[in-house]
């Protein structure tokens, strides 16, 4: 795959419902994205998958929703109205604006051609906004540039009603902010996009051995949302690389057309945050020990991931072009069980009572996968419509199935098409999404 065809994948979306440009109908606001039909039930999916791995289907795991708002203390404690910045240079000639790490200032500007830089300059990511009706006196705030800090300041709530005992985790998904210098790669750099955060506590010293489960088991889930394991990789950060409160990170990454990227970062923070916050607000932010009976500040092993890259990560992974009976096919070969669509339902003619039995075969379906009805155009227009929305399975109710009652199942990816009875759609479908 190439860099056009992340130019093929955008236009895909539109055509599709996936994705549309935030306010288009004004020109569009830079770098932000708005879900479509098809591309809200992926995500939707995506972080269900993502829940039931990480915390419904743990003992030691639970999960929260804190507010995007936060009392403005959160971030001098964090260090991000200190620390979170990134390097800002623009060139004096044509004014374009970079990530002073991005370029080589040795160099000149990629845009215009000349050299002509300014000096580079901090730029904070937090996005600012006011408390209050009168905006001058209002209490300023910022949007949260990360979900994790918001498990932090309840860690004592939490862990007091949850009666958890370490090591246990919790964990948040939710919207983020950040005012990025360079956007782009389509959904890969957003101002605006979701996180999927599991901070999980534990033994101080015990660091190391959590780190590596971590990185095992979030590569592992990138393996089973359907993505190719070859373009997927660990990698460990170098020395400079980390963060104002880490001492080793692992970032997973895929091999995208524009190069290896991350999609996750698995983070020792150490007992930096709690630490921080036991400070800042002067409220203990301790766990008590039943077995030495002492009280301890946790440490921390963050496992920080986005949406919406786990969602272009899918949809890269997924997209293929392919040559059918001379024609371009475009399918996207996503797993089922994140496919907007599990199952389309056709009747061959708009007549003789097959459209009535394809809508019922769709409403019984819809009682355990998501089901669409579609009966526009030709059968062959109707399956290319949906191999480019991803739908694994396709059922055509023709005359045949007046007389014995099967239909025809057909596979997106190898085309294949075979008789079932109708009495049999759902476990034949169940049997092979498993
Ligand atoms: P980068 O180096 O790409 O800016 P980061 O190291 O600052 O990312 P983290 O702070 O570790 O990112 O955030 C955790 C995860 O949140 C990232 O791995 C990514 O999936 C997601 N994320 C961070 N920033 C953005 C963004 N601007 N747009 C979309 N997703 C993002």
């Amino acid at each position: 795959m190439d860099l056009k065809s992340i130019e093929n994948i955008v236009s895909l979306c539109k055509r599709r419902g996936f994705i549309f440009q935030s306010s288009e109908i004004y020109g569009g606001l830079g770098s932000t994205w708005d879900y479509g039909p098809y591309g809200v039930e992926m995500k939707q999916k995506i972080k269900d998958f993502w829940w039931h791995d990480v915390v419904t289907s743990r003992e030691n795991v639970v999960g929260m929703d804190a507010a995007i708002l936060m009392h403005p203390k959160t971030w001098e404690a964090s260090g991000h109205v200190s620390n979170f910045h990134d390097p800002l240079v623009d060139c004096k000639n044509c004014k374009a604006r970079y990530r002073a790490d991005h370029v080589d200032l040795n160099k000149p500007c990629e845009r215009c051609g000349k050299k002509d830089w300014t000096e580079p300059r901090q730029f904070n990511l937090m996005f600012k906004t006011a408390i209050g009706p009168v905006e001058d006196s209002g209490e300023i705030t910022y949007l949260r540039p990360e979900t994790a800090q918001g498990i932090f300041v309840n860690f004592m709530n939490v862990q007091g009603t949850s009666r958890q005992k370490l090591p246990f985790g919790i964990a948040q998904l939710g919207k983020a902010f950040r005012n990025e210098i360079t956007t782009g790669n389509f959904l890969f750099r957003t101002r605006e996009f979701e996180q999927m955060e599991l901070e999980f506590f534990i033994h101080p010293g015990e660091n190391e051995k959590w780190l590596d489960y971590w990185c095992e088991e979030r590569l592992n889930w990138f393996k089973k949302l359907g993505i190719n394991p070859e373009k997927l990789r660990l990698r460990p950060h170098d020395k400079d690389e980390l963060a104002h409160y880490s001492t080793a990170c692992f970032d997973v990454e895929y091999e995208f057309p524009f190069g290896w990227s991350e999609l996750e970062g698995i983070a020792d923070r150490g007992t930096f945050d709690l630490d921080q916050h036991n400070e800042y607000s002067g409220k203990k932010q301790q766990y008590f020990d039943p077995q030495t009976n002492e009280r301890i500040i946790p440490a921390v092993v963050e496992s920080s991931a986005g949406v919406d890259r786990a969602f272009l990560t899918c949809l890269v992974d997924a997209y293929c072009e392919e040559e059918v009976r001379d024609e371009k096919r475009i399918v996207l070969k996503l797993d089922p069980k994140i496919a907007p669509v599990t199952c389309a339902v056709f009747p061959l003619v708009k007549k003789d009572g097959l459209p009535e039995i394809a809508q019922k075969i769709v409403e019984d379906i819809r009682t355990k996968y998501s089901a669409y009805f579609d009966q526009g155009g030709s059968i062959g227009r109707r399956y290319r419509r949906q191999d480019e929305a991803g739908t694994p399975y396709g059922v055509t109710v023709d005359h045949q199935t007046t007389e014995d009652g099967t239909v025809t199942l057909r596979d997106r990816d190898t085309m294949e098409q075979v008789r079932i009875s109708t009495d049999n759609i759902l476990s034949e479908l169940q049997s092979r999404i498993q």
